[in-house]
């Protein structure tokens, strides 16, 4: 059997791009070697791991147009790919910020046994396994890797056999900073090579499917390693009866197509208040068609091709069954072909409802579906009736109200008066609720926290405690 995988451009269809799947066994090894190289790394001082990532951003910043072209081959859309490998280096300086802010450890005497002294100590897991998804390639292979490295830890990064064309480039960048050598790797592979690394490392942090991340937390869960999932979702935006309906016609449609949709914080199901669901499904639909596709020139529209064609089918046969149960279809509504590639213009639905998958199950489209509602409880129903619990929006002119509405929707992360601000910004943390995922905020000083264990150093600083006292003529009973 070939261990090569061949890659689709999502801009020509052709399969012009070739990956060796990486083997367990050389999963062992490498890990193995890793796991050595750990012990000198976490022995160093964190300001020695910053001076190693400052030089891994200026390395990054060495290869960026290779990156660049990689990145675009990889997806297809060029202002993404720009964005994606800039970001890396305001991803390095905010990690270092939280990681210098971690205070050391207080001695602290027991409340019980005053004699006894104790702190509680941070160890790093030696080396954390990273498993991401095609949409955003590389923000979502480094997200965990940087905060692993800086807490004294390894990172080993298997990105997914969708786009896979990045991490040639990003090994070369890596390669160029030495003391990162089996501090840092990047693997190609597909899900068999992902399976090998839970078997191997420390803990897990995956970012994909909810089918894969039940796979990867029980495969966890066997070698009682811990597993952090950020998984799909089913975003709601609420447009409640005081909201901008302007405003949020405009950022529900920017949160619910940017990156062709494929985004787990996507909006992808909006329910607006009755007394403003005419205008606002008026505005929408004018704005959506103002929305161009980067095709034939890469350098300007607003979208990109639909990445992975797998799901394209799956949009496909949403659409379909939404179609077949009574919806409209306003604007796009179809699967396109052009030069090779697959394409979806921004689709604005009404007579929607939730007996269709549209509403139901993850998307990953530039896709908008919406319902009215006559009042909040039912806005709070529709929104909360979705075994996902990623995140979701309200709009409202008055605060309070957004606020109030927003504390009841069964989601780890809500945008207020705007869409998807989990995208934008890194500093608030937040869980993903339900089949979301599971485990420590990715976001703010909890997602650096989460890369060590806690260690209790304790002292008794008086006599030891004698047999004697254990004598059980000495309990206190009757
Ligand atoms: P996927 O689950 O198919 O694959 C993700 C990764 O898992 C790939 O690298 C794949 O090779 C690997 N994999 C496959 N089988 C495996 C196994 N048995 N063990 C270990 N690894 C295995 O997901 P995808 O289609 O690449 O990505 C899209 C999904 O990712 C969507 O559901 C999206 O919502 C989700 N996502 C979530 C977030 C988030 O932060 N919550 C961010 C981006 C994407």
């Amino acid at each position: 059997m070939s261990n090569k995988l061949s890659v689709r451009n999502p801009r020509t269809g052709a399969n012009d791009y070739e990956i060796v799947v990486t083997t367990a066994e050389e999963i062992a090894a490498l890990t193995q070697r890793m796991r050595t190289a750990q012990i000198h790394w976490r022995e160093q001082d964190l300001a020695y791991r910053i001076s190693i990532l400052e030089k891994l951003k200026s390395s990054i910043a060495n290869h960026r147009t290779e990156l660049i072209n990689a990145l675009t081959a990889d997806t297809g859309r060029l202002y993404i790919s720009v964005a994606e490998v800039d970001g890396i280096a305001n991803a390095i300086d905010r990690w270092i910020a939280v990681a210098r802010a971690d205070k050391a450890p207080e001695t602290k005497n027991s409340g019980a046994l005053p004699f006894i002294e104790y702190r509680s100590e941070k160890e790093p897991y030696a080396v954390v396994g990273a498993i991401s998804p095609w949409n955003f390639p590389m923000t979502l292979s480094m997200i965990d890797a940087l905060p692993a490295m800086l807490s004294g830890g390894t990172a080993i990064i298997k990105p997914s056999e969708v786009t896979p064309r990045f991490a040639q480039p990003m090994r070369k960048a890596i390669s160029e900073v030495e003391e990162l050598k089996d501090i840092l790797h990047i693997v190609d592979g597909d899900g068999s090579t992902g399976a090998a690394l839970i078997d191997h490392v420390d803990m897990v942090c995956f970012t994909g499917s909810v089918v894969t991340g039940r796979k990867v937390a029980e495969a966890a869960a066997r070698n009682f390693i811990p597993s952090i999932l950020e998984l799909g979702g089913k975003d709601p935006a609420i447009v409640l009866e005081d909201a901008d309906v302007e405003r949020a016609a405009t950022s529900l449609l920017r949160a619910s197509i940017v990156n062709t949709g494929h985004a787990c914080q996507s909006v992808e199901r909006i329910y607006v208040h009755k007394s403003l669901y005419g205008e606002f499904v008026e505005k929408i639909i004018a704005k959506a068609k103002s929305v161009k596709l980067n095709y034939p020139d890469l350098e300007s529209g607003h979208i990109g091709p639909i990445i992975f064609e797998k799901q394209a089918k799956i949009i496909k046969s949403q659409l379909a069954d939404a179609v077949a149960k009574g919806a409209t279809v306003h604007t796009g509504g179809e699967i396109e072909h052009h030069g090779g590639g697959l394409w979806c213009r921004p689709t604005v639905m009404t007579e929607v409802n939730h007996d269709m998958t549209i509403m139901k199950d993850e998307t990953f489209g530039p896709i908008m579906p919406i319902m009215s509602f006559a009042d909040d409880e039912e806005a709070l129903r529709l929104a909360n009736d979705t075994i996902y619990g990623l995140s979701g929006s309200v709009y409202s002119t008055d605060l309070a109200h957004a606020n109030k509405i927003a504390m009841k929707i069964d989601a780890g992360g809500i945008s207020i008066n705007e869409g998807s601000l989990t995208g934008f910004m890194h500093e608030a943390e937040k869980n993903s609720f339900k089949c979301s995922g599971m485990g420590e905020s990715r976001m703010g000083p909890a997602g650096y926290h989460r890369f060590f264990r806690k260690k209790a150093i304790m002292t008794n600083t008086a006599d030891a405690f004698p047999i004697e006292a254990f004598d059980e003529k000495n309990a206190n009973f009757p």
